[in-house]
């Protein structure tokens, strides 16, 4: 294979990448890794055993590429805080351990410090994600530069750093209370439970405001978008925050065939790759709903029953991806003796990790609906589909409003309430069957809304992969970063 070599002076450069352990993170920042390493730069990219273990095709086949990148097991000691050794992800453990869990990487930095400092190339940078602030010790200590990877969008990023400077969630005590974005060219409203930032459930002020002091004190910031998707966010946040923006995305099109796309993030898609498209062969181009919600979030019993009524009353070709969690006994019988049965000609239902890229990529899917997660968001733009948003925590609330109300490329089924794990009894319906049924018929019907919802993702798609190409503006992007670091 040959390489496209980036123009580098004669020094060599090692660049350290360190994910959170999260899915929605582990992914971008895998194929970042994957992507520096084909452009000529020694990549270090810390993980862990068990997350390591899920990609291990990936970790074969870069081997085998001779691409000059190491995945560096580092032991993630969950035994600290009282959790089996191998619960090494966000999506393995409860959502009580999560504030804890941030604690654990601290343990991480003198084994990080030591890998780096016997490698044989000395770390010409670091990137860590914009949830690690821990690593600005270990950049400061070595005297490399520290970028910030920022998993979520540039709105997300700009909102997130005006509400932080003028320390909007310290005054406002109320959850449910209402406030208006500082210093947008948009008016944005959010609650302080549904607020541009990770940070803002109560207990977590100290990480936010170490989060906050870490993006402050970068050297620079990337981010997994492209200028054409939101090119006014990203001026005004390079602006304020007084640093280069690196917009490298969307980095999902790094995975350019079917085998990469259904591996990608965990080995377990590729297995489901042939069932799920032998489906979605016997379907008409652009008929399929895709329905997900990432890697975290979870729905109790009831909501579930809800959403597959739901569906069923729409009455459009879907599949529904549903995590292992959530099969409790009681939705394991309901699906298998009764839901799978009724809409068999209709429905797929597809048990725990999904192949998502693969599947957004197949021509038969023409709508998805999904919780947000930039990742996911990504893709579907990327890949032409527009989407349903149904927004359960954390940045999606906002990535929503980029979605639905900035980019036109959605329909929105209007909650605006922060629910992601509820309790195994919980009896809550957040969102209700005829409002699922509307809007699915609304997305996948042939109403004007929906047909110039159709072109404008096609279109915002072309851009997408324009950026990706060489002389595109996220490839240029990757070009310049590599060369000021090694300047
Ligand atoms: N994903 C997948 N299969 C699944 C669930 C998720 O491939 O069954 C991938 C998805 O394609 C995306 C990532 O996991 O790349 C989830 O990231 P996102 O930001 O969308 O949501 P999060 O999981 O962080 O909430």
């Amino acid at each position: 294979m040959t390489l496209p070599m980036t123009c580098l002076s004669d020094k060599k450069a090692h660049f350290v990448l360190i994910p959170l352990v999260a899915q929605g993170y582990l992914i971008p920042m895998t194929d970042l890794a994957l992507l520096l390493a084909e452009r000529g730069v020694h990549v270090s990219l810390i993980i862990t055993p068990i997350n390591a273990t899920r990609i291990r095709p990936i970790v074969q086949r870069s081997i085998e590429t001779n691409l000059p990148i190491q995945f560096v097991e580092l032991k993630f000691p969950c035994a600290q805080i009282g959790l089996p050794d191998e619960c090494e992800n966000f999506d393995l453990i409860d959502g009580s351990y999560f504030l804890p869990f941030y604690g654990v990487y601290n343990l991480l930095r003198d084994p990080l410090e030591q890998y780096l400092l016997a490698h044989q190339i000395p770390p010409s940078c670091i990137i860590s994600d914009g949830c690690n602030p821990w690593t600005a010790e270990v950049a400061r200590r070595l005297c490399i530069p520290r970028l910030v990877f920022h998993g979520p969008s540039g709105l997300f990023a700009l909102c997130n750093y005006n509400i932080s400077k003028h320390k909007i969630l310290h005054h406002l005590t109320d959850y449910s209370e209402q406030f208006v974005v500082p210093d947008m060219p948009l008016t944005l409203r959010f609650t302080k439970a549904n607020a541009p930032n990770f940070f803002s459930a109560p207990g977590w002020e100290k990480l936010r405001d170490d989060a906050f002091e870490s993006e402050r004190t970068a050297d620079a910031i990337v981010l997994n978008t492209f200028e054409d998707l939101e090119r006014q966010f990203i001026e005004l946040y390079e602006k304020v925050i007084g640093k280069k923006v690196w917009t490298v995305g969307p980095l999902n099109l790094y995975n350019k065939d079917e085998y990469s796309k259904s591996l990608r993030g965990n080995k377990l898609g590729a297995e489901k790759q042939e069932i799920v498209f032998n489906w979605l062969d016997l379907h008409t181009p652009k008929s399929v709903l895709y329905v997900s919600f990432g890697s975290l979030t979870r729905k109790n019993a009831l909501q579930l029953r809800e959403l597959g009524s739901g569906l069923e009353a729409a009455n459009k070709p879907f599949i529904w991806v549903l995590k292992d969690a959530e099969i409790t006994p009681e939705v394991d019988r309901w699906l298998s003796d009764d839901f799978e049965k009724r809409v068999q000609q209709k429905g797929l239902i597809c048990r725990g990790w999904a192949p998502q890229l693969a599947i957004l990529s197949h021509p038969s899917v023409g709508g998805f609906m999904t919780h947000c997660g930039w990742n996911s968001i990504l893709e579907s733009i990327s890949l032409g589909v527009p989407m349903i948003t149904w927004p359960h925590f954390s940045d999606q609330f906002t990535n929503e409003k980029l979605v639905v109300d900035v980019l036109g490329l959605g329909v929105s089924l209007g909650t605006e309430t922060v629910c992601w794990m509820p309790a195994a009894d919980d009896k809550t319906i957040w969102v209700h069957r005829d409002d699922i049924e509307k809007a699915v018929q609304k997305l996948m019907g042939e109403e004007e809304e929906a047909k110039a919802m159709r072109r404008k993702v096609a279109d915002m798609a072309d851009n997408a992969k324009k950026a990706m190409e060489m002389a595109g503006s996220s490839y240029d992007n990757i070009t310049q970063l590599i060369e000021s670091i090694m300047l």
